[in-house]
């Protein structure tokens, strides 16, 4: 990790977040969740480490830094993440496209509430 990572919270973590839950190679990212404003591995790492439900972010504040690349540290803007071809902007590691189907636990999608 570089001194400039910002913290990731999560359980059993590796150097690149990958966490207890989810640990494929392309398991890489973290998600600040908006209720904490901390990153965390994955929605079960934030239940396991705290007592209050997710706050998923509202599609007007997806202009917002809320994806961490545990490749390199960068962090991406929600739109960012969601339009990219999962894989880091920066330093092009790929990221899980199978997180597409836990984007409702963190994020409210078009239609959904
Ligand atoms: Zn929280
Ligand atoms: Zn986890
Ligand atoms: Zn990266």
């Amino acid at each position: 990790m570089t001194l400039n990572f910002p913290e990731v919270r999560g359980v059993n973590l590796d150097s690149q977040t990958r966490c207890e839950h989810f640990h494929g190679a392309t398991d890489i990212i973290a998600i600040k969740m908006k209720c904490c404003d901390v990153y965390y591995a994955c929605q079960e790492c934030h239940a396991a480490l705290t007592e209050h439900e997710i706050e998923v972010w509202p599609e007007r504040e997806w202009s917002q830094e809320a994806i961490l690349c545990g490749a390199c540290g960068v962090e991406l803007t929600i739109h960012q993440y969601m339009q990219g071809e999962f894989c880091c902007p920066a330093c092009r590691a790929q990221f899980n496209p199978k997180c597409r189907s836990h984007y409702h636990f963190y994020f409210q999608m078009p239609g959904s509430l």
